[in-house]
């Protein structure tokens, strides 16, 4: 593979050979010099190279995916790498304990005077133990590099079910959920699963494992001795473990909780960072943002409390139990019951067996931490989309654009209805806006038309299509919309306007610049459209955020256009180039204009006055003038202001 050519721009997945845009300002890209260009080959050719992504992505999840989240199904889809990670495990386990059995047999028959005295019973055995602490070192090797592997896999699955999942989910969840506690699923929660996945489910195995293969030797050692330890501890510590797993799920679902409720805290502080500054909130924020660190940190407190009585009090049940063989094994040793080695054995498997305690300890934390996370990313992937395709969707067919609301209804809240029995029929090509008081009703109804929420009753149509029936993405893609507060991304100017067809031309993308008006911004920023905005666009004026989305509208080529106030943010001047750009946009497309000013819904073929959730009045601007109702009065505010204002030529002066 060379790289020689064009390098193509950041952002996010432009026009394909685009504006030729460079990857940083400066002087032209000359191509790599010839000296380098072996160099950079090689560099190349050992880079990764990712494959095309094997997503799919579908409005409706499938069999996989409706699957419940569990650790289980996480790891069985790699069957092979569970598998080798499981045998490593045993090795581990078994490997690991022979030494005291070797040092039982080195004592026994190499050092007991009189007549077991050989040293090369001892070198053999000091041979031995080597061997077989090199395999289990060589083992922890390889156990580490594939449960790292296996993690890795898992997360990177985990990650893209989960991002899959929010992308498929209705905008009610986005406006309900806090931004913070879905960042804080995505990410504390799923890197505490990498380190349980990484290391605390193997050690979680090997630990446990190992207890097993010690008491088994124990028993095959002495049996009386191994009961009598077997009674003496497990009973304590069962009923030790017990408390411990209630107290700390307790504990770490608080955790779990608490960094969510920073996080998010901290988000909404950061997004609404100039309102806080403007209004002196910063000393509230701080109060407030200390109560639920305060929290965070108190839980944290008692997770480390149980942990501070657990681990020390079965670490103290251990040495009482070493103290009790002492007594027991030794009086064994001097009756001949027992031999010495076997207690020396004895006690190096006592002192390991409470090792892997420990250490249980420690990792179930780990698996506590985990366990909480997985039940968390489970809830979110139980969240179903309020607005679901139906699963024998059809394609929308290319319409022509009658839209019909039905006789509908809508609540955001059961029992609070926002629409009341609309009933509208727009006709292919026609423009009509809504008008009324604020929260009547009028933005919920261009969120019904763009399938964002389905009627409580009654039906949507488009072209006599129920909204309910055909897939979302043929919907969408005949439907452009220009919401209140445009949305730009992080990447070019050039990018944000091609957002909804990465496949445009450069002469598309130019002419649907200088359509909208664009133009004059873009001979203002220092490189055009390659300009870098960032992120939400906040370098750039409002009126120029809704400038390029106006343009973004309008290279989609939608059939059906939603534009909600999309002139509020702009002066005189740019309203009037833009009111122009509008009236060639909405040439025989049908549009729904939500429109605080008359001036811009006076451009509509026909007027609806929503008030509280109801169309009270439906007509062109004349009719509704002449027919001397609420939209009339409304027009002689709005002229009596102006006059007074002095500037009433400043929007059509007569009807
Ligand atoms: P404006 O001109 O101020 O934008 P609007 O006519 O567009 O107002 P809508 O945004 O449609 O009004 O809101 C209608 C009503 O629905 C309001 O009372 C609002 O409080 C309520 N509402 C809007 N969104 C939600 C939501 N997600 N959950 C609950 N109620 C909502």
């Amino acid at each position: 593979m060379t790289w020689g050519g064009g390098m193509g721009g950041g952002g996010f997945g432009g026009a394909p050979g685009g504006f030729g845009r460079p990857a940083a300002p400066g002087l032209p890209f000359a191509g790599i010099p010839s000296e380098l260009q072996s160099g950079v080959d090689r560099l190349v050719a050992s880079e990764p190279e990712y494959a095309e992504p094997d997503i799919t992505f579908e409005q409706n999840a499938n069999e996989e995916e409706l699957r419940r989240l569990t650790l289980w199904r996480l790891l069985t889809k790699y069957p092979g790498m569970l598998v080798l990670a499981g045998l490593l495990v045993v090795v581990i386990s078994v490997a690991g304990q022979v030494g005291p059995k070797l040092t039982e047999y080195a004592i026994n028959n190499g050092m007991t005077p009189p007549n077991h005295l050989d040293f090369g019973v001892v070198v053999a055995m000091a041979v031995a133990y080597l061997v077989f602490i090199g395999v289990t070192a060589l083992a922890q090797r390889f156990q580490v590099q594939v449960t790292g592997r296996l993690a890795a896999w898992v997360m990177n699955d985990l990650r893209v079910k989960i991002f899959a999942h929010l992308q498929r989910l209705s905008l009610g969840f986005f406006t309900e959920e806090k931004a913070g506690v879905v960042m804080s699923r995505m990410t504390s929660d799923i890197e505490n699963l990498q380190q349980l996945l990484q290391d605390g489910l193997s050690q979680l195995a090997i630990q446990a494992l190992t207890m097993v293969v010690i008491t088994g030797i124990l028993f095959a050692t002495d049996v009386r001795l191994a009961f009598i330890t077997v009674v003496l501890i497990v009973p304590a510590l069962v009923a030790a473990s017990i408390w411990f797993k209630r107290a700390s799920e307790r504990g770490y679902d608080r955790v779990r909780d608490g960094i969510a409720d920073v996080l998010s805290d901290l988000s909404e502080s950061l997004h609404g960072v100039r309102i806080v500054t403007a209004h002196n909130r910063q000393r509230h924020n701080v109060i407030h943002h200390r109560n639920v660190v305060g929290d965070y940190r108190d839980a944290n407190n008692y997770t480390a409390h149980v942990n501070a009585l657990y681990g020390p009090g079965t670490q103290m049940l251990g040495i009482i139990a070493q103290a009790v063989m002492l007594a027991i094994g030794g009086n064994m040793v001097l009756h001949h019951q027992l031999s010495l080695g076997a207690l020396v054995a004895f006690f190096l498997y006592l002192n390991r067996f409470f090792q892997p305690i420990q250490l249980l300890v420690q990792q179930y934390n780990t698996y506590q931490q985990g366990q909480a996370s997985v039940t968390k990313l489970r809830s979110l992937c139980d969240t179903e989309p309020e607005v679901r395709e139906a699963r024998d969707a059809v394609e929308l067919p290319p319409v022509e654009g009658a839209i019909r609301f039905e006789h509908v209804s809508f609540a955001y809240i059961e029992g609070r209805p926002v629409l009341e029995d609309v009933d509208l029929a727009m006709a292919p090509g026609d423009t009509v806006a809504f008008v009324g008081p604020t929260g009547a009703g009028k933005s919920t109804m261009a969120k019904l038309v763009t399938r964002f929420y389905d009627p409580t009753e009654g039906r949507v149509t488009f072209d006599g299509h129920d909204l309910r029936d055909v897939t979302m993405h043929s919907l969408r893609s005949q439907l452009g919309v220009v919401p209140q507060e445009p949305f730009l991304f992080a990447g070019t100017i050039g990018d944000n306007i091609a957002f909804a067809r990465p496949d445009a031309t450069d002469e598309e993308l130019r002419d649907a610049v200088e359509r909208v008006g664009l133009t004059d911004v873009i001979d203002r920023m220092p490189q055009g459209l390659d300009t870098v905005v960032h992120e939400r666009g906040q370098t750039l004026s409002s009126g120029e955020r809704q400038l390029i989305a106006l343009a973004r509208a309008f290279l989609a080529h939608p059939r059906v256009l939603v534009l909600d106030e999309a002139t509020s943010n702009l002066d005189l001047q740019s309203e009037t180039k833009i009111e122009a750009a509008l009236d060639v946009l909405l040439e025989n497309r049908t549009a729904i204009l939500i429109a605080h000013r008359l001036s811009t819904a006076m451009r509509a073929d026909r007027i609806a006055v929503v008030d509280e959730g109801r169309i009270i009045e439906v007509g062109s601007h004349d009719e509704l003038v002449a027919r001397g109702g609420r939209y009339a009065q409304m027009y002689e505010t709005w002229v009596s202001q102006a006059d007074a204002a002095g500037h009433v030529a400043s929007g059509p002066a007569t009807p």
